[in-house]
Parts: C-alpha cells; sequence; structure tokens
C-alpha cells in the first residue's frame, strides 16, 4: 500500500488526514499459517512532515483475516485492530539525531511504502494462539470431529494420567 506525500512533504509541519483502503493480494504469513485478508484492510494516518524531509505517520488500521482455529482447524474471521506508528526518511539523507537503534524507512520521490509498517503492526496486535471461541475443545481424538459438537464415538477419552496409574498396578501383579 503506497501513500502519495507530494502535498504534505512541501512544508515542515504540515500534516495531512488520509484514509486508505485495499484488499491485500498476498498473505501474510504467521506462525507457520498463511493468513488472507477476507476483509478489506483500512488505514487511517496522519502524514506529518519534519525538517529534512522525514515524515511521520501515526494512525491505525482495521482488517479481518482468514486463519484457523488452533485446536479444532476450523476456518475463522479474526478482526484485527492494530496501531500504526513510524517515520520515513528522505532517501539519501540520514535521520538529523540519529538514535543508536535506527529503526525508520527511507523513501523517496513523493511515495512511501508502508506495506512493511502495515505487516510488522498486524504481527504485534496479533495472539499466540487463534481459537474460534475460549471453550473450543478441539477435536475428538478418535474419529477427528469436533469435540464439542458431539461424536457417536463409544470410545471413552483417556486420561494419560489414568493410564499410567493403570500401567503402575499392572508391573504391581
Ligand atoms: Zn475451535
Ligand atoms: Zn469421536
Amino acid at each position: 500500500m503506497d501513500v502519495d506525500v507530494s502535498l504534505v512533504k512541501q512544508r515542515p509541519g504540515r500534516t495531512q488526514q488520509v484514509e486508505l483502503t485495499t484488499t491485500p493480494e498476498s498473505p501474510l504469513h504467521w506462525q507457520g499459517e498463511k493468513l488472507t485478508f477476507s476483509q478489506p484492510l483500512v488505514v487511517n494516518l496522519t502524514l506529518e512532515s519534519q525538517k529534512g524531509g522525514s515524515i511521520s505517520v501515526r494512525g491505525d488500521l482495521r482488517a479481518v483475516v482468514r486463519t484457523v482455529c488452533s485446536r479444532c482447524l476450523q476456518p475463522i474471521d479474526y478482526p484485527v485492530e492494530a496501531d500504526l506508528e513510524g517515520t520515513f526518511y528522505l532517501e539519501g539523507r540520514s535521520p538529523e539525531d540519529q538514535e543508536e537503534e535506527f529503526t525508520g524507512q527511507f523513501y523517496s520521490g513523493d511515495t512511501l511504502q508502508l506495506d512493511g509498517l502495515i505487516r510488522e503492526s498486524i504481527y504485534l496486535s496479533l495472539p499466540m494462539q487463534f481459537l474460534c471461541s475460549q471453550e473450543c475443545k478441539g477435536l475428538c481424538s478418535y474419529c477427528g470431529k469436533r469435540a464439542d459438537e458431539g461424536c457417536n464415538c463409544e470410545h471413552q477419552q483417556v486420561d494419560p494420567r489414568f493410564e499410567v496409574l493403570k500401567q503402575l498396578l499392572k508391573d504391581q501383579d
């Protein structure tokens, strides 16, 4: 996603509000999973032009990503809301008060490329685990059906701790 900064970069201190909407075609890669966008990505930004040609961006984004529940593997849509913040420096000019760890990005011409910043912000807002619901009981280990939908298995789920106990009792015989 690109944003045109030709207006705002004309004078330091100038700000501009922009709203951008897009449906990214390439999926995100997150912990071995592919996340696709099931609804358009909406970005609201305030651009502010700084001395030396750098431009700071601040705002937020909203999106809905399609993934699967990590317990029952059912597809789910996960709503994402994240803050967006960063500084873009004009290529060829180093930042005035460069900090030890330089975390900004460069731009050239009149265009900021926001993809990297957007990806980073989304990743920071994602949970360790996607669940269709907090109560999701996952899959029956015998038939593979979702356990909370019930299944016709006659097997009883065996608690591994009882297995150990049974083994111990057997050894005593
Ligand atoms: Zn689930
Ligand atoms: Zn079952």
